[in-house]
């Protein structure tokens, strides 16, 4: 049987749809298989059109850290809704918001919300050009940031200091100004930071090239070379932030960045991402100075409530150690299924990627070198097993407050099978 609709709807999606979706990792071509539709989601589960039902790890990439649908969310985007959807001016809820980003994120004094993280990172990146006159950005290789011209671009093997642009379509005049170092390697930062550049933008915790913690001292070690060089050191949570801690990782590894990206959680599941930092530089943002940036549904009651409502779920009810204790009870299951030599688990609380065929990742060269045919393997296995993965073996999955210790200890005994089926060890 079995994916009918979904086959049918994937045909009439690639007739009106650039490649059949919206987002292109949502294609599967990474895994080799053709995407499934979803219908519906509930705590820690899907339901695809043809009526599967898989425990999800994807979490709609980051944002569900309470599952899908929780009551509360739902009564607060729904009280909203009755009294309209936008207004292009301002509403209280988006004071609130602010309020609540302000007072978890210490180094955050003043927030702008927007609609996406592309937005935020875009943006608080304009910033920092402003704020220090200086042109250039320093990312690291495997670290995403959106799609913003700038930020598309990665380094290929070999290309480490000059800006090389990982889409056609971006000028090489404008990636020519993002010099890209190694995550985790202090001395392909200090090689390039100069008086030229206006920022470092850093994932503390990277997400996007399958999770890679930061080693000891290297967040802490990118602040010192700010310092030294005049440079804004800009973190990028929109993953992390709320999800590692309310404060971010920033708050867990104690390094003040000067500006913060927030996405994700922060919109609750629906669009929202924010920037915020020192009140000296968010000062200089339009109407009150002269960097411009604006956004017709920026603040959008909607996802505000549904923000809000993610946010009080979280103080009242604190989830990080039942986080930490489900995700590491996942980890170590995972591990009891893999001889050492197979891959490794990596995780930072509820993040995690499973590598096959690596024994450590500390930056994208290390990730690249990860056994992707496998990784597809298992990800078709899983998905006959009833669990849905990031399809891509450099993602992250996520566990969600909806994943109890039942679901986790279901969803290994289905990755034991995958495993014996399709990627035997
Ligand atoms: N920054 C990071 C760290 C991300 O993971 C993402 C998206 N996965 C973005 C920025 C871009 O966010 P969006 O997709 O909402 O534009």
């Amino acid at each position: 049987m079995p994916n009918e609709i979904s086959e049918r709807l994937r045909r009439s999606a690639e007739q009106v749809i650039p490649g059949g979706v919206n987002s292109p990792v949502r294609a599967w071509n990474a895994v080799g298989g053709a995407t499934r539709f979803v219908k519906s989601g509930s705590g820690a589960r899907i339901t695809d059109v043809d009526g599967r039902s898989y425990l999800d790890y994807v979490g709609s990439w980051g944002p569900l850290i309470h599952g899908h649908a929780p009551r509360e969310v739902r009564d607060a985007v729904s009280a909203t809704l009755a009294s309209g959807t936008s207004f292009g001016a301002s509403t209280s809820g988006e004071v609130s918001l602010a309020q609540k980003i302000c007072e978890f994120f210490a180094s955050i004094e003043s927030v702008r919300l927007v609609s996406s993280g592309t937005e935020a990172t875009m943006s608080a990146l304009r910033l920092a050009r402003a704020a220090t006159g200086r042109s250039s950005i320093i990312k690291f290789a495997g670290c995403y940031h959106g799609h913003a011209d700038g930020l598309l671009v990665r380094a290929g093997s070999g290309a480490t200091t000059l800006g090389v642009p990982d889409s056609l379509g971006v000028p090489p005049e404008v990636a020519r100004l993002t010099r890209v170092a190694r995550y985790n390697d202090l001395d392909s930062v200090a090689a390039l930071c100069d008086d030229a550049v206006a920022a470092i933008i850093v994932e503390p915790v990277a997400g996007n090239m399958g999770v890679v913690p930061p080693v000891d001292g290297f967040l802490a070690g990118l602040r010192r070379l700010a310092d030294r060089t005049g440079v804004l050191l800009v973190f990028d949570e929109v993953i992390s932030g709320f999800r590692l801690s309310r404060g971010g990782y920033q708050e867990i590894c104690g390094v003040t960045p000067d500006l913060t990206c927030l996405g994700k959680v922060i919109g609750g599941g629906l669009p929202v991402g924010a920037y915020g930092g020192r009140a000296d530089l968010m000062g200089m943002l339009a109407p009150a100075g002269p960097v411009y940036q604006a956004g017709t549904l920026s603040g959008n009651p909607l996802a505000v409530a549904a923000g809000l409502a993610t946010l009080a779920l979280l103080e009242r009810d604190p989830p990080y150690e039942r986080l930490e204790r489900s995700a590491a009870r996942l980890q170590a299951g995972i591990e009891s299924l893999l001889a050492p030599s197979a891959g490794c688990v990596q995780r930072v609380g509820s993040m995690l990627t499973l590598f096959f065929g690596v024994r450590e990742v500390r930056c994208y060269e290390d990730a690249l070198a990860a056994d992707t045919e496998r990784f597809a393997r298992f990800f078709r296995a899983c998905l006959d097993e009833g669990v849905w993965l990031p399809p891509s073996q450099f993602e992250t999955w996520f566990v969600s407050t909806a994943h109890t210790d039942a679901d986790i200890d279901e969803t290994i005994e289905a990755l034991g099978r995958a495993l014996r089926a399709r990627a035997p060890i």
